[in-house]
């Protein structure tokens, strides 16, 4: 892939694109929260469409011109009501988290309470952290995952609900391995009155495939990043009943944003396509296999699994018992040194700063993009076994970087 025309206005940022390729193309991406988009997807996402204002939604815009924009939005938002079954999708979020503040915005008043689940337990900046707009806005309590067992303590949830009686429950994770009960929740929300926000984020490719049960029809909001498991153009999407459309769509627009980024709605309808073809059922699938197959390795090696294991693309690896001396941080650095980039985490019970943790996060959303089975996948919880074990250890640091280089040459990308 080669940035020709940005080449010759500018080759300093030339550089740093083609050596951004090179290095997706050199390194496992293993940060559960990225993908690789095709090459379809990314073409839309840099078009003529970045040039064009079109405040408002299809049909109705503040500007002329936009015949060929609305065509766009209303085939991200035809083919995203296909994927998930929603009533109702706005597509103009900016980003996850923007997704995220739109249903606060329309629902919620300041000084409204949100039940949520702990960043350190797997919760998102943009579900009431004190250093985000919604710690700030809003009166926030959070519950946590089972220190035992890792999973989502519901009974904790109705009774910290029937305590705090919030006006919204978020859930929806980042660092959770799996499978969320939705309707156990959305059960809670109703007993106290509160709305239920779904933020599907990091699985909404494996929802729309049926690889993780649906929250859509269930919970009264579904919030979605476009750019992690559904493999779309970069951006964030909210999904509703009709009786809520009009709230939400003028949260979006007036309230919060201003032009839509149309170039990424069109690298969301295209992903969206491609989402829908079958093929898109089988990655999912492979996605799933694989983080099992990762973890089932990691697992042999004596690492030991946040719950036990995944019902999902991430395992979360907690390293307190198995590598006492290791921390995240350092984990992730000698892992990245090979070509392996994945993240430091907090996990459960965590009792170091969110900057050091004891844990590291791994998905497969993009080694399955690339082609990578559940052997490829095991492998590669095989080469993560020998950097931790050994780090520090600059000889079997050399080694695991060629045969990472070896496993990213046999399933090549963007060619
Ligand atoms: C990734 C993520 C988001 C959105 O993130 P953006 O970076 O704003 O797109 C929101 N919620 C959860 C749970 C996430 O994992």
């Amino acid at each position: 892939m080669k940035y020709d025309r940005v080449r010759d206005s500018d080759p300093e940022v030339a550089d740093a694109l083609e050596a951004e390729v090179e290095r997706q193309r050199d390194t496992l991406a293993m940060i559960a929260s990225e993908n690789h988009v095709s090459e379809a997807v990314m073409e839309a996402q840099g078009s003529v469409f970045t040039n064009k204002y079109a405040e408002g939604y299809p049909g109705s815009r503040y500007y002329g011109g936009c015949e060929h924009i609305d065509t766009v939005e209303e085939l991200a938002i035809e083919r995203a009501k296909e994927l998930w079954g929603a009533d109702h999708v706005n597509v103009q979020p900016h980003s996850g988290t923007q997704a995220n503040m739109g249903v606060y915005f329309a629902m919620l008043e300041p000084g409204d309470k949100i039940l949520s689940l702990d960043l350190t337990h797997g919760g998102h900046l943009s579900h009431g952290h004190h250093a985000n707009f919604t710690g700030e806005l809003y009166e926030v309590e959070q519950y946590e995952v089972d220190p035992e067992t890792g999973y989502l303590d519901y009974e904790a949830i109705q009774d910290h609900a029937e305590e705090f009686d919030p006006d919204i429950i978020v859930s929806g994770y980042s660092a959770y391995p799996r499978a969320v009960e939705w309707e156990t929740i959305q059960e809670a929300a109703d007993a106290v009155d509160a709305y239920h926000l779904a933020d599907m984020a990091h699985i909404t490719g494996l929802v729309a495939a049926g690889e993780h049960p649906s929250p859509v029809g269930v919970a009264d909001f579904v919030t979605g990043s476009t750019h992690k498991t559904i493999r779309a153009g970069r951006g964030g999407m909210i999904l509703c009943d009709e009786e809520y459309a009009d709230a939400i769509d003028s949260a979006v627009i007036p309230g919060m944003q201003g032009g839509p980024l149309l170039h990424n709605i069109a690298g969301k309808a295209v992903g969206f396509g491609e989402a829908l073809q079958p093929e898109f059922e089988e990655y999912a699938a492979q996605t799933v296999k694989n983080a099992e197959a990762l973890g089932e390795s990691l697992q042999e090696h004596g690492f030991e699994l946040v719950s036990g294991g995944t019902d999902t693309h991430l395992v979360l690896v907690d390293l307190r018992e198995s590598h006492p001396d290791v921390t995240g941080k350092e984990a992730e650095e000698a892992l990245e040194d090979v070509g392996i980039v994945l993240n430091a985490n907090t996990v459960p019970g965590e009792t170091r700063s969110p900057f050091v943790t004891s844990g590291i996060r791994a998905g497969t959303p993009a080694l399955t993009t690339r082609g990578f089975d559940e052997e490829d996948c095991r492998y590669v919880g095989d080469l993560i076994a020998r950097v931790v074990n050994n780090v520090g250890d600059e000889d079997v640091k050399a080694e695991v970087a060629e045969d990472v280089q070896e496993l990213c040459d046999a399933n090549p990308l963007y060619e």
